[in-house]
């Protein structure tokens, strides 16, 4: 797993994991990581793989890679967190040059993910954004939908963005009123996800429906309805956290 400690700057070589706009390079073993003794000058340091320094580099476009969630659905769920991490900080990077108050270029730290402004002294870090990824369920049944930008056919759990100064809880309720006009009543947490498209959150929860009455936006959602754990349509991908949480439910009311 990464050791979330940046190695000091004379550190120079180790693990690199190369990049571009869309996908990551194959090492030489045929995973992501290959190893290099001497990284290239505009290689960014993320931390210790292994026991061993990793950096990212970010390479022009043009190779025509495998793309990241080609990666997600292949490696480690640890492997996952470092592609997670490799993409938001090279993003956040090229994204926060210059101060969002008072727009002079920024200087990036070398001990912390950190761009700091020495005009006006703003310090800015990775953005992320905290969504909730929320199972509805009915006892064995379950609650899906789908958003028009899905491949045609697949159905998801219900997710959106927390507003600012919003309780995770009281979005999970909110996003489901909003989508599909269910009440909720108890609701739980199942577990979390980083989501680096381009830099979320994902919370996932269990929300358990009042009633089973779907009255869908229209916007955000085109269809929605119940499926029973035996028709279900087709599903995200397994190393998504929508997945997960229908698993879970699939495994909890199996008939034993
Ligand atoms: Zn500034």
């Amino acid at each position: 797993m990464l050791q979330r400690e940046i190695p000091p700057v004379d550190v120079v070589g180790g693990w690199l994991l190369r990049m571009n706009g869309s996908g990551v390079a194959p090492a030489e073993s045929g995973g992501m990581l290959g190893y290099c003794e001497r990284w290239p000058e505009q290689a960014l340091r993320l931390g210790y793989w292994e026991g061993k320094p990793v950096a990212v580099v970010v390479e022009a476009d043009g190779d025509d890679w495998p793309g990241f969630r080609d990666w997600l659905a292949q490696v480690s769920v640890a492997q996952s967190e470092l592609l997670a991490t490799a993409l938001q900080v090279t993003r956040w990077e090229r994204d926060h040059r210059f101060c969002g108050r008072c727009g002079n270029a920024t200087r990036r730290l070398t001990h912390e993910f950190a761009m700091q402004c020495d005009h006006c002294g703003l310090r800015g870090y990775p953005r992320i954004s905290p969504c909730i990824i929320t199972l509805v369920t009915h006892g064995k049944d379950m609650l899906l939908a789908r958003s028009p930008r899905f491949p045609p056919q697949r159905y998801s759990t219900l997710a959106g963005f927390i507003e600012p100064g919003e309780a995770v809880e009281a979005a999970v309720r909110r996003e489901v009123m909003e989508e599909v006009g269910v009440d909720v009543g108890r609701v739980s947490f199942f577990k979390s996800q980083s989501w680096p498209f381009p830099h979320s959150l994902m919370m996932g929860f269990f929300a358990e429906a009042a009633s089973r009455r779907i009255r869908i936006d229209g916007e955000e959602i085109v269809d929605a309805a119940w499926f029973s754990p035996e028709t279900l349509p087709q599903l995200p991908p397994v190393y998504s956290i929508s997945r997960q949480l229908i698993e879970t439910h699939r495994g909890a009311v199996a008939v034993r």
